[in-house]
């Protein structure tokens, strides 16, 4: 089995599946201009496996352990162990490995635990959702998330102290990824960039009239019309900010709530 190791540039949506199948075949590196799971038909009319490494590394244990071995941690549905990345406002932040249906508080803990109360945590990474810490005890399996309407994603844990704007710290992510944008499709490359305007409108403190009615319209024109999932999943991440951080909505359509967004690491 020959290996070819293959850099690729640095930018948000250059992991999409496709733009990676794009990169390693000479292309562009860029999501395809139509969603197409790769598995079915990629370039040169073929399907293509994608996986990310984490995946290859539990083949590779399943391969030497076997499955029974395999089967003895995680559920039923998902054996196995998965890898969270916890950061914010935890002891110890970096990578955790736990069982699969571990609860979403067993990855806090792992971290080192919580360093102040906790009003909200990002869940699944800067495309992910924010919940409540009523939510703490969910199993991390990708139904145990779904149901209370979050994702797993990229596996990523921010803890939002009570000393941070969760307005804010979402403001920031957005604004981020409306940047990382491949700039293809035109909701995608235009909305984004309104939709994190809104948002930051909102987390200023200085909203303009109507400002909830324009990012509700924006978000809906938005969702779904991307070639890729890059623009559902921002605005997702919106929506799930302004379901969960709805008191701080009221609070900052009067003017600023005087706490700083958090800094999850978004790139500058
Ligand atoms: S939706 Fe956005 S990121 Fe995805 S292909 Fe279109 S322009 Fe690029």
């Amino acid at each position: 089995l020959g290996v070819r190791v293959v850099q690729l540039q640095p930018g948000y949506v250059r992991s999409e599946a496709s733009a990676v199948v794009s990169a390693v075949t000479g292309g562009r590196g860029l999501p395809a201009a139509r969603r197409r799971p790769q598995a079915e038909r990629g370039p040169g009319g073929r399907p293509w496996v994608v996986q990310n490494v984490e995946t290859f590394g539990c083949i590779g244990l399943l391969v030497r352990h076997g499955l029974d071995w395999y089967q003895q941690v995680g559920t039923a549905d998902e054996p196995g162990t998965r890898l969270l990345t916890v950061t914010g406002a935890v002891h110890r932040p970096g990578v955790v490995e736990l069982p699969v249906g571990a609860p979403l508080r067993a990855a806090l803990r792992a971290a080192g635990g919580a360093t102040r109360p906790l009003q909200a945590l990002l869940v699944g990474g800067y495309a992910g959702r924010w919940l409540a810490p009523e939510h703490l005890d969910v199993p991390l399996t990708v139904d145990g998330i779904r149901a209370v309407g979050g994702t797993l994603g990229a596996g990523l844990v921010v803890a939002l102290p009570d000393t941070a704007c969760g307005l804010a710290t979402t403001a920031r992510v957005v604004r981020y990824l409306a940047s990382q944008s491949a700039r293809q499709c035109g909701p995608c490359t235009n909305g984004l960039p309104a939709v994190a305007g809104a948002v930051e409108e909102l987390a200023a403190g200085r909203p303009s009239p109507g400002v909830l009615d324009r990012l509700s319209r924006w978000c809906g024109l938005v969702t779904g019309r991307g070639a890729c999932s890059h623009p559902d999943g921002a605005v997702a991440l919106v929506r799930s900010a302004l379901e969960t951080f709805a008191d701080d909505v009221q609070q900052h359509l009067a003017g600023d709530c005087g706490r700083s967004g958090l800094d999850v690491g978004v790139p500058a």
